[in-house]
C-alpha cells in the first residue's frame, strides 16, 4: 500500500450533503482493513516529530482515526464533541458555518495536556480553529493538527495557526 493507493479507497460523492458539494467519504477506506491500517501507520509517523502526550479528536469521523491512533501511539484520547453530548463541566466554543453557527465542547478537567488534534478532513478550517481555541481555553497546549485529507482549494490551512500535517491533498 502507498498513499495514492490509499487515496483510491476514498469515495467521491457528488451533491452531498447538498447540491454543489463534492463529499470525500472515508467509509470505503475504513471498510478495508489494509487501507485503514495503512492510514493509521502513516498518520502515526507524521506525528513522530511532535512533543505530545495526548490526542484530541473532533466529533464524529475524527474519533475513528483518533481512537485508532491513540491505541497505536499508547496515548489517551479526549473527545471534542458537538454541543450537549458531554456530561459534567464543559468548555464551549462557537464557530460559523455556511449558514448559522455550531458549538463544540470539551470536558474541562481533561483539557490540560500537550495535544495533537485529529480530524478526517480539513475543509474551510472553521471546525479545526474552534477545536484549537477550545483546547487553549482549557489550558492545554496544542502542538499539531493532523488530518487524513486536506481540501487545499478551500485554503483552510491559512486559518490554522499551528503546525499542520495531512496525508492526502485534493
Ligand atoms: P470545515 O470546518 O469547513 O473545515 O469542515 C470540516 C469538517 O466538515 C470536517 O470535520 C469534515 O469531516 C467535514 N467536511 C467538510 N467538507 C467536507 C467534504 N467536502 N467532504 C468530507 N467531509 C467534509
Amino acid at each position: 500500500m502507498n498513499i495514492s493507493e490509499l487515496q483510491s479507497y476514498i469515495s467521491e460523492v457528488h451533491d452531498y450533503p447538498k447540491k454543489g458539494i463534492l463529499f470525500y467519504d472515508i467509509s470505503t477506506l475504513i471498510n478495508n482493513s489494509e487501507a485503514f491500517m495503512f492510514s493509521i501507520e502513516a498518520l502515526a509517523s507524521l506525528l513522530k516529530k511532535y512533543d505530545i502526550n495526548k490526542l484530541a479528536a473532533i466529533d464524529a469521523r475524527g474519533f475513528i482515526f483518533g481512537a485508532a491512533l491513540a491505541q497505536k501511539l499508547g496515548l489517551g484520547l479526549v473527545m471534542i464533541r458537538k454541543k450537549n453530548k458531554l456530561p459534567g463541566k464543559t468548555l464551549n466554543q462557537s464557530y460559523d458555518l455556511e449558514y448559522g453557527q455550531d458549538t463544540l465542547e470539551i470536558k474541562s478537567e481533561l483539557s490540560q495536556a500537550k495535544f495533537a488534534l485529529i480530524d478526517d478532513v480539513l475543509a474551510t478550517g472553521g471546525t479545526a480553529s474552534a477545536a484549537i481555541e477550545l483546547i487553549k481555553k482549557g489550558g492545554g497546549t496544542i502542538n499539531c493538527f493532523c488530518t487524513l485529507i486536506e481540501l487545499e482549494f478551500l485554503s483552510g490551512r491559512n486559518k490554522i495557526q499551528i503546525p499542520y500535517e495531512t496525508l492526502i491533498k485534493y
